[in-house]
């Protein structure tokens, strides 16, 4: 009985995946409007990304509930209720994909809230939802007082977000005193990545970081944003950092499919942006930027910039900085980045680059992260936990651990 009811979840999910791939042009299109974003980001690696993981999550499901009821006979999972589900801009199809369908496919009744940047595309998402057979779910609204006035419904029993700290907090702020239901929370990071001098390949993690903390304009939750790099192996790290992050200029129409980078959400928050670090360069000296001045580039675009950060203060401690930069010091002792990690207050993903298994067992025990990243980053796949601790939020994503989040268990004891 329970296996029927997933397996009809489970081919409206696969229906939902094969109208996302149909839909991509116009999906992409709109997004990519709404946000800025470059077109060839959302048709390479959002929508595939999105439709990968609704297909994950429902056999995952299936496989779930199946055992579950063989293994154990005394356990069930019913719907949670009305969950609220509240996300963010910066990457639109795939917190669809980590949040909604998980909530779907636990049969519950889905009241969702994108972002107030999403207005048309989330229309498009929500049609193609409930054009799959998924009549319990429906679009609540997409300003962000919808989503003061979703949190205050009475009814909710549970609430589902991603998004800024700040905006978490709020929620919690106003959810609490009147209810206490379950809360599902991933918020920012600050990415801390140590690159030692016994890397296996100094240029190859130089590179790969800079792609990271530049894709998207720095727009991403996980990027790698403050590194640690050993003083022997400082220069040559810094020479093909910098020179890959050049690469990731904005410098055309966004709407192109050859396009690489397109721009920031808004222009106001690239300018101000950029007046920040330029004023913050001109007072505190002891932090040289590498890659050239504090630009705007084509459309909201915004140069992409690399500092050096020798002592002192630097720019904007322990604050999420969602824009292109990536702030740089070396150490001579690892114990330095580490002890940097313990005291941030988001601790979403942080990595190291060594082959010393010494240091990654040093750095394991250290970092406070929720992820993390071995001689990579940001590449773990779909069926990877996806989550953080700390202030970066509690849930995890895109993994098997998600779903019992979206269903209430009863332990049954008969005699
Ligand atoms: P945001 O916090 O401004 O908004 C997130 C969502 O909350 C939006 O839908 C917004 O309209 C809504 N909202 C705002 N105020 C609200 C309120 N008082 N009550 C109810 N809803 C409210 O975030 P954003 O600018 O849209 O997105 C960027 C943030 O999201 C960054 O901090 C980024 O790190 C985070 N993010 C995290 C992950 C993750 O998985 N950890 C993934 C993507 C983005």
């Amino acid at each position: 009985m329970i296996l029927n009811k997933a397996a009809v979840r489970l081919e409206k999910a696969q229906m939902l995946a094969d109208l996302l791939q149909k839909h991509s042009t116009a999906l992409a299109v709109a997004m990519s409007r709404e946000t800025n974003r470059c077109i060839s980001d959302f048709l390479n690696d959002s929508l595939p990304k999105a439709v990968q993981t609704i297909r994950y999550f429902s056999y995952a499901k299936l496989v779930l509930e199946s055992e579950e009821s063989s293994l154990y006979g005394v356990k069930r999972r019913d719907p949670v209720g009305r969950v609220a589900v509240i996300t963010p801009w910066n990457d639109p199809p795939v917190a669809f994909a980590w949040k909604v369908i998980p909530a779907l496919l636990g049969d519950n009744t889905v009241l969702w809230k994108p972002s107030e940047f999403l207005t048309e595309s989330s229309k498009l998402l929500a049609e193609l939802t409930q054009k799959a057979g998924f009549d319990k779910f429906s679009l609540f609204g997409t300003s962000r007082a919808d989503g003061e006035e979703l949190i205050k419904t009475e009814l909710l029993d549970m609430v589902a977000f991603t998004g800024s700290a700040a905006t978490a907090k709020q929620i919690l702020h106003t959810l609490v005193p009147r209810r206490l239901v379950r809360t599902h929370i991933e918020t920012g990071g600050r990415g801390i990545c140590v690159v030692s001098s016994n890397a296996k390949n100094v240029v190859e993690a130089a590179r790969h970081l800079a792609r990271c903390c530049f894709y998207n304009q720095g727009q991403i939750c996980s990027k790698p944003f403050r590194i640690f790099v050993a003083k022997k192996i400082q220069e040559v790290f810094l020479e093909a950092f910098t020179e890959e992050a050049l690469l990731w200029s904005p410098n055309d129409d966004p709407l192109k499919k050859s396009t690489k980078v397109g721009g920031m959400i808004t222009d106001k928050r690239a300018d101000n942006f950029c007046d920040a670090l330029s004023l913050f360069l001109t007072k505190n000296k002891n932090n040289v930027i590498l890659s050239g001045g504090v630009r705007r580039c084509f459309g909201t675009g915004v140069s992409p910039n690399v500092v050096l950060h020798l002592k002192g203060c630097e720019f904007a401690p322990d604050e999420e900085i969602f824009a292109p930069l990536a702030v740089i010091s070396s150490f001579d002792d690892i114990t330095k980045p580490l002890k940097y990690a313990q005291a941030s207050r988001y601790a979403l993903e942080n990595g190291i680059y060594s082959q010393d298994i010494s240091e990654i067992e040093l750095f394991l025990k250290y970092t406070p992260s929720g992820m993390c990243s071995i001689n990579t980053w940001g590449t773990s796949p779909v069926g990877f936990p996806f989550g953080g601790n700390r202030e970066s939020g509690f849930g995890l994503e895109k993994c098997v651990e998600t779903l019992p989040w979206y269903t209430s268990t009863k332990y049954i004891h008969a005699v």
